[in-house]
């Protein structure tokens, strides 16, 4: 009878570690859209209005894995700059089914036309730090496995989808399209916004948008990255940044909700 227990008492424990291991490891079969942010502040609101059915926790990253405004969704904060957020990205797609995905955040608003917590939702994205150092200075190239000359481009459905949830929350005088610029700097210079807008022709600023758009096209994901200023990558930006950061932040969620309910 003891014997009998002891085994009954091993194959329970045997089911419990293989469901938990399933669950963690099986490459997932349904198909999500990947939602990413650079920082907490930026996905908070994301996740207080998402249904979480599991945490999967790898190299330090926590993949949500749930649904939010009746989509399957995976929700990530990958880390602040292009390595972490390009790490966070490949880690995303090597373990689920992505059909598209959607970078919330905030940035540095570069044009004359973008103020603070306007919108920037953007069509494509350069590496603005990507480049050589010559005796002359920092001369900027194309990266060299883009044959689109350094810049990457969002899919045009999910960008029109993005502006029509953009433009529905903050208003249409509020909503820009256009190029975002992403280097591994916190802007604070004046001169250098002069640079981002007259190189690259840029709406805004920041220090993901880029290194997750060349993941997803070497993925062949879908992609939109939709920021909200929190400062004007100015001389006064740490300032505005800190006071404007969370609000900020909460709008492009807002945006990113509206965007999975207008889905088809
Ligand atoms: N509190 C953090 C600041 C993070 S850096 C710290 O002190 O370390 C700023 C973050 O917001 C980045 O993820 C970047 O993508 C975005 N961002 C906002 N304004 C920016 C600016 N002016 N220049 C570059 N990135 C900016």
């Amino acid at each position: 009878m003891k014997k009998v227990f002891l085994l009954l008492a091993v194959l329970i424990c045997l089911f419990a570690f293989q469901s938990t291991f399933a669950q963690g490891n099986t490459a997932e079969t349904v198909s999500r859209i990947g939602i990413v942010s650079a920082m907490d502040t930026e996905i908070d609101l994301i996740l207080a209005n998402a249904d979480i059915e599991y945490e999967d926790h790898v190299g330090g990253i926590v993949f949500n894995v749930g649904t939010l405004c009746g989509k399957n969704v995976v929700i990530v904060k990958a880390g602040i700059g292009k390595v972490l957020s390009a790490a966070g990205t490949a880690a995303l797609f090597n373990r689920y089914d992505i059909s598209s995905l959607i970078f919330t955040g905030v940035a540095g608003g570069v044009g004359d036309e973008t103020k603070v917590l306007d919108m920037v939702i953007a069509t494509d994205l350069v590496q603005h730090d990507y480049g050589t150092i010559q005796n002359e200075g920092f001369v900027w190239t194309s990266t060299h496995d883009n044959t689109n000359g350094g810049y990457y481009s969002c899919d045009e459905s999910l960008v029109n989808l993005a502006y029509d949830a953009a433009v529905d929350t903050v208003g249409a005088d509020h909503v820009f399209k256009g190029t975002i610029a992403s280097g591994d700097q916190f802007v604070a210079s004046a001169a250098y916004v002069k640079t981002l807008q007259e190189k690259f022709d840029a709406l805004a600023c920041e220090m993901e948008g880029a290194s997750v758009a060349a993941v997803c096209e070497q993925y062949s994901v879908p992609f939109v990255v939709i920021r909200s200023m929190s400062d004007k990558a100015d001389g006064d930006a740490r300032e505005t940044y800190d006071n404007f950061v969370d609000m900020a932040a909460d709008h492009s969620c807002t945006i990113v909700m509206k965007m999975l309910e207008n889905m088809k």
